[in-house]
Protein backbone atom coordinates (compact mmCIF):
# COMPACT_ATOMS: atom_id res chain seq x y z
CA UNK A 1 0.00 0.00 0.00
CA UNK A 2 1.34 3.26 -0.99
CA UNK A 3 0.51 6.03 1.90
CA UNK A 4 -1.03 9.08 0.73
CA UNK A 5 0.21 12.29 0.99
CA UNK A 6 0.80 14.18 4.80
CA UNK A 7 2.79 16.30 6.68
CA UNK A 8 6.30 14.73 7.95
CA UNK A 9 4.55 15.51 11.40
CA UNK A 10 0.73 13.72 11.37
CA UNK A 11 0.43 10.15 11.79
CA UNK A 12 -1.67 8.79 9.40
CA UNK A 13 -5.20 7.91 10.27
CA UNK A 14 -6.64 4.33 8.95
CA UNK A 15 -10.00 3.57 9.77
CA UNK A 16 -10.39 -0.21 8.42
CA UNK A 17 -8.86 -3.26 9.55
CA UNK A 18 -8.08 -4.10 5.57
CA UNK A 19 -6.09 -0.75 5.48
CA UNK A 20 -4.34 -1.74 8.44
CA UNK A 21 -3.23 -5.04 7.16
CA UNK A 22 -2.02 -3.78 4.13
CA UNK A 23 0.04 -0.93 5.96
CA UNK A 24 1.25 -3.88 7.89
CA UNK A 25 1.85 -6.32 5.23
CA UNK A 26 4.17 -3.78 3.31
CA UNK A 27 6.21 -2.61 6.27
CA UNK A 28 6.73 -6.43 6.95
CA UNK A 29 7.89 -6.55 3.23
CA UNK A 30 10.18 -3.72 4.28
CA UNK A 31 11.37 -5.43 7.17
CA UNK A 32 10.56 -3.31 9.12
CA UNK A 33 9.26 -3.81 12.52
CA UNK A 34 6.17 -2.46 13.47
CA UNK A 35 5.48 -1.32 17.65
CA UNK A 36 1.71 -0.82 18.48
CA UNK A 37 0.23 1.01 21.38
CA UNK A 38 -3.73 0.03 22.34
CA UNK A 39 -5.53 2.58 23.61
CA UNK A 40 -9.37 4.58 24.37
CA UNK A 41 -8.28 7.61 23.59
CA UNK A 42 -8.33 10.60 25.65
CA UNK A 43 -4.18 10.50 25.50
CA UNK A 44 -2.42 11.61 28.50
CA UNK A 45 1.69 11.88 29.27
CA UNK A 46 1.24 8.07 30.34
CA UNK A 47 0.27 7.10 26.73
CA UNK A 48 2.60 8.82 25.31
CA UNK A 49 5.70 7.29 27.40
CA UNK A 50 4.35 3.79 26.07
CA UNK A 51 4.45 5.46 22.43
CA UNK A 52 8.20 6.52 23.30
CA UNK A 53 8.83 2.66 24.87
CA UNK A 54 7.34 1.57 21.32
CA UNK A 55 9.31 3.71 19.11
CA UNK A 56 12.42 2.43 21.07
CA UNK A 57 11.67 -1.50 20.32
CA UNK A 58 10.43 -0.82 16.88
CA UNK A 59 10.96 0.85 13.38
CA UNK A 60 7.34 2.04 13.42
CA UNK A 61 4.94 2.78 15.88
CA UNK A 62 1.03 2.09 15.37
CA UNK A 63 -1.35 3.69 18.05
CA UNK A 64 -5.20 2.41 17.71
CA UNK A 65 -7.48 4.48 19.27
CA UNK A 66 -10.70 2.99 19.85
CA UNK A 67 -13.52 3.24 22.79
CA UNK A 68 -13.92 -0.69 23.31
CA UNK A 69 -17.94 -1.43 23.98
CA UNK A 70 -17.70 -4.83 24.87
CA UNK A 71 -15.10 -4.27 27.67
CA UNK A 72 -17.86 -1.91 29.11
CA UNK A 73 -20.74 -3.16 31.80
CA UNK A 74 -24.65 -2.15 31.80
CA UNK A 75 -24.52 1.35 34.01
CA UNK A 76 -20.62 1.93 33.22
CA UNK A 77 -19.05 5.24 31.56
CA UNK A 78 -18.99 4.09 27.77
CA UNK A 79 -21.25 6.79 26.98
CA UNK A 80 -19.34 9.34 29.25
CA UNK A 81 -15.90 8.30 28.20
CA UNK A 82 -13.61 11.44 27.06
CA UNK A 83 -13.45 11.18 23.22
CA UNK A 84 -10.79 13.64 22.23
CA UNK A 85 -9.46 12.55 18.84
CA UNK A 86 -8.07 15.89 17.34
CA UNK A 87 -6.50 16.39 20.12
CA UNK A 88 -4.79 13.13 20.49
CA UNK A 89 -3.36 13.34 16.97
CA UNK A 90 -1.90 16.49 17.88
CA UNK A 91 -0.65 15.11 21.17
CA UNK A 92 1.42 12.70 18.67
CA UNK A 93 3.15 14.62 16.64
CA UNK A 94 6.66 14.29 17.21
CA UNK A 95 6.41 11.42 18.60
CA UNK A 96 7.70 9.13 15.72
CA UNK A 97 4.01 7.37 15.30
CA UNK A 98 3.15 6.21 11.72
CA UNK A 99 -0.19 5.44 11.65
CA UNK A 100 -2.98 6.03 13.87
CA UNK A 101 -5.99 3.59 13.51
CA UNK A 102 -9.01 4.95 14.64
CA UNK A 103 -11.84 2.69 13.46
CA UNK A 104 -15.43 2.87 14.67
CA UNK A 105 -17.73 0.50 16.71
CA UNK A 106 -19.19 -1.41 13.14
CA UNK A 107 -15.48 -1.67 11.52
CA UNK A 108 -14.93 -3.73 14.60
CA UNK A 109 -17.77 -5.25 15.24
CA UNK A 110 -19.78 -5.54 12.04
CA UNK A 111 -23.58 -7.00 11.99
CA UNK A 112 -23.79 -10.26 13.09
CA UNK A 113 -20.42 -10.58 14.97
CA UNK A 114 -20.54 -13.38 17.44
CA UNK A 115 -16.72 -14.16 18.84
CA UNK A 116 -15.63 -13.73 22.54
CA UNK A 117 -12.35 -14.88 24.14
CA UNK A 118 -12.31 -15.90 27.39
CA UNK A 119 -8.68 -15.87 29.22
CA UNK A 120 -8.64 -17.70 32.59
CA UNK A 121 -5.64 -17.65 34.99
CA UNK A 122 -4.48 -14.30 35.84
CA UNK A 123 -8.16 -13.01 34.27
CA UNK A 124 -9.42 -14.57 37.80
CA UNK A 125 -10.56 -12.48 40.77
CA UNK A 126 -9.74 -8.97 41.24
CA UNK A 127 -11.10 -6.65 38.50
CA UNK A 128 -13.48 -10.13 37.18
CA UNK A 129 -15.12 -9.92 40.43
CA UNK A 130 -16.80 -6.45 39.84
CA UNK A 131 -16.44 -6.35 36.29
CA UNK A 132 -17.30 -9.90 35.09
CA UNK A 133 -17.55 -8.88 31.01
CA UNK A 134 -14.15 -6.87 31.16
CA UNK A 135 -11.20 -9.27 30.47
CA UNK A 136 -13.63 -11.19 27.53
CA UNK A 137 -14.01 -7.73 25.98
CA UNK A 138 -10.28 -6.32 26.34
CA UNK A 139 -8.94 -9.63 25.25
CA UNK A 140 -11.15 -10.19 22.51
CA UNK A 141 -10.64 -6.34 20.94
CA UNK A 142 -6.45 -6.72 21.80
CA UNK A 143 -6.51 -9.92 19.89
CA UNK A 144 -8.45 -8.22 16.83
CA UNK A 145 -6.37 -5.14 16.84
CA UNK A 146 -2.97 -7.64 17.26
CA UNK A 147 -4.20 -9.44 13.67
CA UNK A 148 -5.00 -6.39 12.12
CA UNK A 149 -1.69 -5.25 12.87
CA UNK A 150 0.34 -7.59 13.30
CA UNK A 151 2.64 -6.08 14.75
CA UNK A 152 5.77 -7.82 16.48
CA UNK A 153 5.41 -5.82 19.75
CA UNK A 154 2.38 -4.37 21.76
CA UNK A 155 3.25 -2.03 24.38
CA UNK A 156 0.86 -2.11 27.29
CA UNK A 157 1.03 -0.06 31.19
CA UNK A 158 1.63 -1.80 34.60
CA UNK A 159 -0.93 0.87 35.32
CA UNK A 160 -3.26 -2.19 34.47
CA UNK A 161 -1.81 -4.64 35.95
CA UNK A 162 -3.96 -7.44 35.45
CA UNK A 163 -4.83 -6.64 32.01
CA UNK A 164 -1.27 -6.75 31.31
CA UNK A 165 -0.57 -10.42 32.30
CA UNK A 166 -4.29 -11.62 30.43
CA UNK A 167 -2.61 -9.69 27.41
CA UNK A 168 0.19 -11.56 27.87
CA UNK A 169 -1.31 -14.95 28.87
CA UNK A 170 -4.07 -14.05 25.54
CA UNK A 171 -0.88 -13.56 23.28
CA UNK A 172 0.99 -16.59 23.95
CA UNK A 173 -1.55 -19.04 24.31
CA UNK A 174 -3.07 -17.85 20.63
CA UNK A 175 0.40 -18.35 19.29
CA UNK A 176 -0.61 -14.62 17.98
CA UNK A 177 3.15 -13.81 17.92
CA UNK A 178 3.63 -10.49 19.15
CA UNK A 179 5.93 -9.86 22.13
CA UNK A 180 3.98 -7.77 24.76
CA UNK A 181 6.47 -5.13 26.60
CA UNK A 182 5.07 -3.59 29.85
CA UNK A 183 6.13 0.01 30.91
CA UNK A 184 5.86 1.62 34.47
CA UNK A 185 3.10 3.33 35.62
CA UNK A 186 3.53 7.67 35.19
CA UNK A 187 2.06 9.46 38.19
CA UNK A 188 1.54 13.00 39.02
CA UNK A 189 3.61 15.41 41.30
CA UNK A 190 1.42 14.28 44.21
CA UNK A 191 1.27 10.10 43.06
CA UNK A 192 -1.93 9.59 41.70
CA UNK A 193 -1.88 7.49 38.43
CA UNK A 194 -2.01 8.89 35.36
CA UNK A 195 -5.36 8.22 33.71
CA UNK A 196 -7.98 9.66 31.40
CA UNK A 197 -10.90 8.80 34.18
CA UNK A 198 -9.14 11.48 36.35
CA UNK A 199 -11.52 13.89 34.37
CA UNK A 200 -14.00 12.99 35.95
CA UNK A 201 -12.66 14.26 39.10
CA UNK A 202 -13.77 17.59 40.82
CA UNK A 203 -11.40 20.01 42.59
CA UNK A 204 -11.67 18.21 46.33
CA UNK A 205 -12.46 14.57 44.76
CA UNK A 206 -8.98 14.80 42.83
CA UNK A 207 -7.46 16.03 46.34
CA UNK A 208 -8.65 12.64 47.92
CA UNK A 209 -7.59 10.62 45.12
CA UNK A 210 -3.89 11.01 45.58
CA UNK A 211 -4.44 9.44 48.99
CA UNK A 212 -4.89 6.12 46.99
CA UNK A 213 -0.98 5.69 45.93
CA UNK A 214 -0.24 7.31 49.47
CA UNK A 215 -2.02 4.55 51.20
CA UNK A 216 -0.82 1.74 48.70
CA UNK A 217 2.91 3.10 49.58
CA UNK A 218 2.33 3.03 53.08
CA UNK A 219 1.01 -0.79 53.60
CA UNK A 220 4.21 -1.82 51.47
CA UNK A 221 6.07 -0.25 54.02
CA UNK A 222 4.00 -1.99 56.81
CA UNK A 223 4.20 -5.03 54.68
CA UNK A 224 7.94 -5.35 54.00
CA UNK A 225 8.75 -4.92 57.53
CA UNK A 226 7.06 -7.83 58.46
CA UNK A 227 3.60 -6.89 59.31
CA UNK A 228 0.85 -9.94 59.06
CA UNK A 229 -0.80 -9.55 55.42
CA UNK A 230 -4.22 -9.37 56.61
CA UNK A 231 -3.71 -6.69 59.27
CA UNK A 232 -1.63 -4.31 57.03
CA UNK A 233 -4.66 -4.97 54.01
CA UNK A 234 -7.22 -4.42 56.82
CA UNK A 235 -5.19 -0.99 57.98
CA UNK A 236 -4.97 -0.04 54.42
CA UNK A 237 -8.58 -0.69 53.43
CA UNK A 238 -9.46 1.40 56.95
CA UNK A 239 -7.14 4.28 55.86
CA UNK A 240 -9.12 4.90 52.58
CA UNK A 241 -12.85 4.48 53.97
CA UNK A 242 -11.46 7.33 56.38
CA UNK A 243 -10.79 9.39 53.41
CA UNK A 244 -13.91 8.68 51.64
CA UNK A 245 -13.56 6.06 49.55
CA UNK A 246 -15.38 2.78 49.03
CA UNK A 247 -13.25 0.27 48.55
CA UNK A 248 -13.59 -2.81 45.94
CA UNK A 249 -10.54 -4.79 46.88
CA UNK A 250 -7.40 -4.08 48.10
CA UNK A 251 -5.16 -7.56 47.58
CA UNK A 252 -1.66 -9.07 47.53
CA UNK A 253 -0.94 -11.80 44.86
CA UNK A 254 1.70 -12.96 43.77
CA UNK A 255 3.22 -10.82 40.77
CA UNK A 256 3.33 -13.18 37.76
CA UNK A 257 -0.01 -15.58 38.34
CA UNK A 258 -1.83 -12.94 40.55
CA UNK A 259 -2.66 -15.84 42.86
CA UNK A 260 -1.58 -16.25 46.44
CA UNK A 261 1.44 -14.87 47.15
CA UNK A 262 4.45 -17.15 47.02
CA UNK A 263 6.90 -17.05 49.89
CA UNK A 264 10.14 -15.79 47.97
CA UNK A 265 8.59 -15.15 44.99
CA UNK A 266 8.26 -11.19 43.86
CA UNK A 267 4.70 -9.76 45.14
CA UNK A 268 2.22 -7.13 43.73
CA UNK A 269 -0.21 -5.06 45.83
CA UNK A 270 -3.72 -4.21 43.48
CA UNK A 271 -6.38 -1.80 44.34
CA UNK A 272 -9.74 -0.74 42.95
CA UNK A 273 -11.58 1.85 45.07
CA UNK A 274 -14.12 4.38 43.97
CA UNK A 275 -14.71 8.12 44.79
CA UNK A 276 -18.42 9.19 44.16
CA UNK A 277 -18.96 7.40 41.11
CA UNK A 278 -15.61 7.49 39.94
CA UNK A 279 -13.38 4.32 40.08
CA UNK A 280 -9.57 4.24 40.18
CA UNK A 281 -6.97 1.47 40.19
CA UNK A 282 -3.70 1.58 41.03
CA UNK A 283 -1.07 -1.18 41.99
CA UNK A 284 2.41 -1.23 43.49
CA UNK A 285 5.36 -4.17 43.45
CA UNK A 286 6.01 -5.59 46.70
CA UNK A 287 9.51 -7.09 47.72
CA UNK A 288 9.46 -10.98 48.18
CA UNK A 289 8.50 -11.90 51.38
CA UNK A 290 8.45 -14.96 53.84
P1 LIG B 1 -6.41 3.20 28.20
O1 LIG B 1 -6.50 4.23 27.12
O2 LIG B 1 -6.76 3.72 29.55
O3 LIG B 1 -7.10 1.92 27.82
O4 LIG B 1 -4.89 2.83 28.34
C1 LIG B 1 -4.11 2.49 27.22
C2 LIG B 1 -2.78 1.99 27.70
O5 LIG B 1 -2.12 3.01 28.45
C3 LIG B 1 -2.90 0.79 28.64
O6 LIG B 1 -1.87 -0.15 28.32
C4 LIG B 1 -2.69 1.40 30.00
O7 LIG B 1 -2.17 0.50 30.96
C5 LIG B 1 -1.68 2.49 29.68
N1 LIG B 1 -1.69 3.53 30.71
C6 LIG B 1 -2.78 4.16 31.24
N2 LIG B 1 -2.41 5.02 32.21
C7 LIG B 1 -1.05 4.93 32.31
C8 LIG B 1 -0.06 5.56 33.13
N3 LIG B 1 -0.40 6.44 34.07
N4 LIG B 1 1.24 5.22 32.96
C9 LIG B 1 1.60 4.30 32.00
N5 LIG B 1 0.71 3.69 31.19
C10 LIG B 1 -0.59 3.98 31.33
Amino acid sequence: MTAPARSKASPLVIRTTNELQAWSDSCRQQGRTIAMVPTMGALHEGHLSLVDAAAKAADVVVVSIFVNPTQFGPGEDFDAYPRTETADLEKLKGHAVEVVFAPNAAQMYPDGFATSISVGGPSMGLETDFRPHFFSGVATVVAKLLLAARPHFAVFGEKDYQQLLVVRRMTRDLNIGTEIIGCPTLREADGLALSSRNAYLDAPARQKAARLPAVLKHVIVSLEAGAPVETALADGRAALERSGFEVDYLSLCDAATLGAPIPGHQRRLLVAARLGSTRLIDNMPVKAGD
